[in-house]
């Protein structure tokens, strides 16, 4: 039997910023273990924190993007627990007072998975958020038969928690949750959200119930999933987990558990009974802080949103839907359309050359597109003469090929070399004579009216030529002689 599904995220996402949340060591990924620590990170007793701002900035920054307010006061609490990867037996966090309160986060199409965006639930839908806090994230412990390892180099991060109202209702909208997310934050500079370095982690809760009137069905969580299409997966598996038990009448408790990737399924971790009592208190080392000064400092740097850079690349170059939600989707990407574009230039051809000819090669390379060699002057100036019809649109491909490998030079200059130039009027007159002399029977199928034969004579033109004209020129000229 049917089922409603009701789900809620809680991400944490490390915030971008060159030192720790409180003290000044270097955050840091890759680095030898426990070669950025310090008392303060290492929980060493009566070491004393020191709050880093741009992190508190980052995340009101992150707050304003997503609509959220803030309280005018936001205070800082200790979570008490016992964890090796927290020696200091508490966690610096927010409880009552967190930096951004409400807001939402928008669910793109083209963040759905591809094969699920023909069959999107609720287009244009917001989840609403319930909070954002800052704390600290904890040491990477690694577990090696019988013992463990602990790097303290994460320990002290600054990790905000971006808590979702249970507003979700399927696998696919988590999915799309979270690469919308994770693209708004991008965006804002707030975080690189690589969830493969481990900066955006995700617990994700998930209950079932008959009927809408009915209560919400019990919450089962699912643990630091660290992988998009594993949530969805996760998710999947979940659902019907819970789905098959209750139909058998099984009734289902709160409780919390593991995605195994390779086995494919959730085991149960513990149950409501040994959930932890976390003693919250506000942590006397830390004052509180006034939310307003700082908000005014961060107002001016809210960027524009993907969805509204989408709607002006689309209503000011005149680009399709679906290439406006490819080039908002990165903030680097846009830039650079943005700065190849300039003017005198269509938008839907500079569009579709970055997204088919450069995105392409790039993936092909696994390069992205803030390190991309191509300076975005030089692919204007490529694209420029596609536009005067010094080039066609393959020629300029191969132009682009020999950019790629030598961008000091100048893409008219590589044209050159490779024979590329558009042919001065008259000088192509002889060899056009010369083919519709040599071509009789063609000339007279095309003059009849099948104008499929130009490519034909174009090809003529083209082996007879000693440099590289323009084949749309020469097809072009073809016409006007044949056709008028
Ligand atoms: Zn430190």
């Amino acid at each position: 039997m049917p089922y409603l599904v009701t789900i809620g995220l809680e991400v944490h996402c490390q915030v971008k910023t060159r030192t720790k949340m409180f003290c000044a060591c270097e955050t840091s990924f890759g680095d030898p273990p426990n070669t950025h620590t310090c008392p303060v990170c290492l929980g060493l007793p009566g070491a004393l924190p020191v709050l880093n701002r741009h992190a508190i900035e980052k995340t009101l920054l992150a707050g304003l993007m997503l609509r959220c307010s803030s309280p005018p006061v936001s205070k800082w609490d200790r979570k008490n627990y016992f964890y090796p990867d927290m020696p200091k037996n508490y966690q610096t966090t927010q409880f009552d007072l967190p930096l951004c309160i409400g807001g939402g986060v928008p669910l793109y199409d083209h963040c759905y998975p591809t094969d699920h965006r023909k069959r999107i639930a609720r287009p244009n839908h917001t989840i609403r958020l319930n909070r954002i806090h800052l704390e600290e994230d904890v040491a990477k412990s690694t577990h090696l038969g019988t013992t463990s390892l602990i790097d303290f180099n994460r320990a002290g991060t600054p990790l905000m928690e971006i808590v979702s109202e249970p507003d979700l209702e399927s696998a696919e909208e988590a999915f799309a949750y979270l690469r919308s997310l994770q693209m708004i934050l991008q965006q804002g500079d707030v975080s690189d959200a690589d969830m493969e370095k481990g900066q955006l982690r995700c617990d994700v809760n998930i209950s079932l119930r008959k009927r809408p009137e009915d209560p919400l069905g019990a919450k089962i969580e699912l643990k630091n999933l660290n992988s998009i299409s594993a949530i969805r997966r996760a998710i999947h598996f979940e659902i019907q987990r819970q789905a098959d038990e209750l139909d058998r009448g099984i009734p289902q408790i709160q409780s919390t558990r593991r995605w195994d990737d390779d086995r494919g399924e959730t085991q149960l971790m513990r149950t409501k009974e040994d959930a932890h009592d976390y003693r919250y208190f506000p942590c006397p080392d830390l004052l509180p802080i006034e939310t307003a000064p700082l908000l005014e400092k961060v107002r001016p740097l809210v960027p524009e949103l993907p969805h509204e850079m989408a709607a002006r690349f689309e209503t000011g170059f005149g680009v399709t839907a679906y290439d406006a939600s490819v080039l908002s989707s990165d903030r680097h990407l846009a830039a650079y359309f943005e700065a190849t574009l300039g003017t005198g230039l269509p938008g839907k051809k500079v569009a579709n050359f970055i997204i088919n000819n450069l995105m392409g090669k790039l993936n092909e390379e696994s390069v992205g597109i803030d390190a991309c060699p191509v300076p975005p002057d030089k692919l204007r100036a490529l694209l420029l003469l596609v536009e005067d019809g010094t080039l066609a649109s393959n020629q300029a491909n191969e132009v682009f090929g020999t950019l790629y490998q030598e961008p000091s030079r100048e893409p008219a200059e590589i044209a050159g070399s490779l024979g590329f130039k558009k042919a001065e009027s008259g000088e192509l007159d002889s060899l056009i004579d010369e083919v519709i002399a040599a071509n009789p029977e063609e000339v007279a199928l095309v003059k009849a009216g099948n104008e499929k034969l130009l490519n034909f004579l174009t090809g003529k033109v083209m082996k007879a030529a000693t440099a590289k004209p323009n084949p749309k020129q020469v097809t072009d000229l073809l016409r006007a002689r044949l056709i008028g």
